[in-house]
């Protein structure tokens, strides 16, 4: 059996980067760029006013005790373009994010100023402006922030709002990114019915399709749930072959040791290579991934990879986070794809029994002394009740062992966006 960390080893060894698409920029939220996008402006394009107030020239205004008085000759509104340069004792009235008119070199604020006669503005009048100023003042540069030719984005970096920001500034309205996967998601298991029934004796409602559902979304992937398949071989076989035409294949249930266990020997049958079956952790074990090529090796389309996970909702849940996260990550170019884990202070004593790794569900935060981690009372692969009241999965080796408070544990955090 393979341990956690042999069996992500085994997923990166799998899965390919998918192929760069074009895709809109208001579709590319969570996405990773796939090229290097160059700005075709400066940024600002133009020297800029920073403060509603007179574009002058320091030169005018040298003395520190006495005031200056200016002719104004023109107002300039954030969108207009200056036609009158500035010169000795004169003025230009102007707005935050107005174009700086020819001659100024610095802004004074409106609160510096006062007008003359009478207090009232007009063009033509005077502006009287109180103490100096200095070259640059409430001004920023044409290119200050960014050049023409100047990188905004290289490849490989996550789309975040800040991103999307940049790059619409540089009119960049399609791009070149990692595309979503579409994701399979096939329920197996007589007991199951739609969530939207009653229940009758033995029957349970279909959790997982929609629970797999909400994470392959928060994954950046899209979700294409495709219903239940009952525990016969000719109706699992005729479904999963549906489902290996997704990029990424997930079944639920059927891949335990049961005698209604079927999902590995219908995969085998589909000619899906399988790459592992069962691996070291709590809860998850049963977990069964493999890889279906379409074609003989060699071919032009991207393989199907396929994640047979436990049909326990705590099982399946760690196994999405833990492994389907990583191929979805690397199918998508994300960095590390691989689960990133934080290292936080337990904040009780936690007796840990058994043989296997456990990913325990955890609340994770932060105190004055830094991360901090307190699990979450569960009682085993089917409560997920425990995982509604966790962020989190905390890491336990093996072994029959005592916890102290204080101890630093491993924390895998479900929600990953680093901001
Ligand atoms: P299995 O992995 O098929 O042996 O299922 C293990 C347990 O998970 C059983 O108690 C199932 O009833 C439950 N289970 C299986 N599939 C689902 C599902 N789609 N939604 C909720 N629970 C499930
Ligand atoms: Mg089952």
């Amino acid at each position: 059996m393979l341990s956690v960390e042999e069996a992500l080893d085994a997923i990166l060894g799998e899965v390919q980067r998918a192929a760069p698409i074009l895709t809109g920029l208001g579709d590319s939220l969570g996405l990773v760029t796939a090229e290097d996008v160059v700005s075709d402006v400066d940024s600002p394009p133009f020297d800029k006013a920073l403060m509603d107030g007179f574009a002058v020239r320091s030169a005018d205004l040298v003395n520190a005790n006495s005031e200056t008085e200016l002719r104004i000759i023109e107002q300039i509104t954030a969108g207009m373009i200056p036609t009158k340069p500035v010169t000795a004792g004169t003025a230009t009235r102007i707005m935050t994010g107005a174009p700086l008119p020819e001659g100024a070199d610095c802004v004074v604020k409106v609160e510096d100023t006062r007008f003359e006669p009478a207090g009232q503005f007009a063009v033509g009048g005077t502006v009287v402006v109180r103490g100096t100023a200095s070259p640059g003042m409430h001004i920023v540069r044409r290119g200050a922030s960014l050049r023409i030719g100047q990188t905004v984005l290289p490849a490989g970096r996550p789309i975040r709002p800040q991103e999307i920001g940049a790059l619409a500034e540089v009119g960049k309205e399609r791009l070149a990114v990692f595309p979503r996967p579409t994701v399979g998601i096939l329920a197996t298991g007589d007991e199951l019915v739609p969530i939207g029934s009653r229940l009758g004796p033995g029957q349970i409602r279909n959790s997982n399709e929609a629970m797999l559902a909400a994470q392959v979304l928060r994954a950046g992937g899209r979700p294409a749930p495709m219903g239940i398949a009952r525990d016969n071989p000719a109706e699992l076989r005729e479904r999963i072959a549906a489902g290996l035409e997704c990029d990424v294949l997930l079944l639920s249930g059927g891949v335990s040791e049961g005698t209604h266990d079927l999902v590995p020997s219908e995969l085998a049958g589909l000619g899906v290579r399988k790459v592992f079956h069962k691996v070291n952790l709590r809860p998850g074990k049963p977990l069964w991934f493999g890889v279906w090529r379409k074609e003989p090796a060699g071919a032009e389309s991207p393989p199907t990879y396929v994640f047979g996970l436990p049909g326990n909702p705590v099982s399946s849940l760690v196994c999405f986070e833990v492994f389907v996260r990583t191929c979805l990550g690397r199918l998508m170019a994300v960095e590390p794809a691989r689960p990133p884990a934080v290292r936080a202070r337990l904040v009780q004593e936690h007796v840990a029994r058994g043989d296997r790794p456990t990913y325990n569900p955890a609340r994770l935060g932060w105190d004055a002394q830094g991360p901090r981690v307190e699990l979450v009372r569960w009682h085993g692969s089917s409560d997920l009740q425990a995982m509604v009241e966790a962020n989190s999965l905390a890491i336990f080796p093996a072994g029959d062992t005592t916890f102290n408070s204080g101890f630093m544990v491993d924390v895998v955090p479900f929600d990953r966006s680093a901001g």
